[in-house]
């Protein structure tokens, strides 16, 4: 498995804090995002066709942890957008790791070997390269030639300075359950520490809206897979029941405030996938979210829905309840035959609002209002405003 003990142990020990104190919802993963500018388009991506003002805005170091304090998860994971434009990175990353979190820097590779030099390893720390197969699919996935070659050799160069280096693979309905056990070798081969997979999620502004999985063919590329990695010795980024799931065994729903996401507009409703609304802070979002408004069953967007950021938290707190029903999956794999567990009822889901453009132009319009960031705050890191603390390329 590609979770190291110690943080198995950390997050299993918080979950069972939670429990204890009655906590019905809180949060395990924070998906931050402390900008949406990238040095890539990538076809299935919902993040990169914001307004040029929206794409160079991006949180300070302050706006970072505090997010990082109010929500109190105990693993961050940094997104974007790519944050290695972001030139406050490293030290987003060291006060981070001071809070005794951890870290899983997703980053497309593209900047890391010039970057490199700026972090340290550390045992929380973990680069995770996104890598959505062998060198065709993946940069027919990222809509550039040459992305797959120049990211392995950072993964490379990261693994030989001693960091903990994990691969996040995003699989489309064009993926073959052969060639992605392949690629899976590959990687393994290669060292890496961990393999996460997820579905690709539609969302509704992506330029490619072709070739996004339903939940039955997820399930079967799954199977397809997974059948193949039997004694490769792959190791998993992700819970031995989040894998189950993805086989099609699992019936779970949505844990959308497991993964809470605060972004340049604030907090996003209801999750990372969905930008449904904002809140000023974590508490708002948590108070005055109607998360049954959401998930698989109750909201049309959410029907093909399993991915990581939703369904993740589900697992690992069904594992920590349910300790040897995880440990069953973890010893023999995910199940790749037989019946599938029953599938949500769709036929009382709400029907798709189409709200996004409108937080758009409302986070145009108070950006129009603020005053400029130096007169805020000192020059350093001054808020989300105009974006000198972008880094080149
Ligand atoms: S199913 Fe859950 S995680 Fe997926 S889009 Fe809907 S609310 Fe978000």
């Amino acid at each position: 498995m590609g979770i190291p003990l110690r943080q198995q142990i950390k997050v299993g020990a918080y979950i069972l804090r939670q429990h204890l104190a009655g906590r019905k919802r809180y949060p395990l993963v924070l998906m931050l995002e402390p900008l949406f500018k990238c040095n890539l388009a990538c076809a299935g991506c919902g993040k990169i066709d914001y307004p040029d003002p929206i794409l160079n805005r991006r949180l300070s170091v302050e706006e970072c942890l505090q997010a990082v304090d109010e929500c109190g998860a105990p693993v961050v994971a940094i997104a974007g957008g790519e944050p290695l434009l972001h030139k406050e990175m490293p030290e987003i990353v060291e006060k981070i790791l001071a809070r005794g979190k951890i870290i899983i820097l997703c980053t497309n590779a593209l900047l890391l070997e010039k970057r490199l030099e700026q972090y340290k390893p550390h045992p929380r720390f973990t680069w995770d390269i996104h890598l959505d197969g062998d060198r065709e699919q993946h940069d027919w996935a990222v809509s550039q030639k040459g992305v797959y070659d120049r990211a392995v050799k950072a993964l490379k160069l990261a693994k030989e300075k001693g960091f903990r280096v994990a691969i996040n693979a995003t699989l489309f309905n064009n993926a073959e359950p052969e060639r992605m056990a392949r690629f899976f070798d590959d990687v393994t081969a290669m060292g890496v520490d961990a393999i996460m997979v997820s579905p690709g999620y539609a969302y509704e502004r992506a330029p490619d809206q072709q070739h996004f999985l339903n939940r039955r063919k997820t399930k079967e590329l799954f199977r397809g897979i997974f059948a193949r990695g039997q004694g490769k010795g792959w190791k998993m980024g992700n819970s031995p029941l989040f894998l189950d799931f993805l086989a099609g065994n699992q019936s779970y729903h949505c844990t959308p405030w497991g993964n809470p996401t605060r972004n340049v507009f604030g907090w996003q409703r209801p999750c990372y996938l969905l930008g449904e609304g904002y809140a000023k802070t974590y508490r708002e979002l948590m108070d005055t979210t109607d998360w049954d408004k959401y998930g698989t069953g109750n909201y049309e967007k959410c029907a093909d829905c399993m991915v990581h950021s939703g369904f993740e938290a589900t697992a690992v707190v069904d594992a920590v309840k349910r300790p040897w029903k995880a440990l069953a999956v973890q010893m023999r794999g995910p199940r790749t035959d037989g019946e599938m567990a029953p599938e949500i009822d769709l036929t009382r889901q709400r029907p798709a609002e189409y709200v996004f453009s409108r937080h758009v132009q409302k986070a145009m319009d108070e950006m129009a209002h603020e005053p400029p960031k130096s007169a805020k705050r000192g020059a350093k890191h001054g808020g989300s405003g105009e974006s000198p603390a972008v880094a080149a390329e």
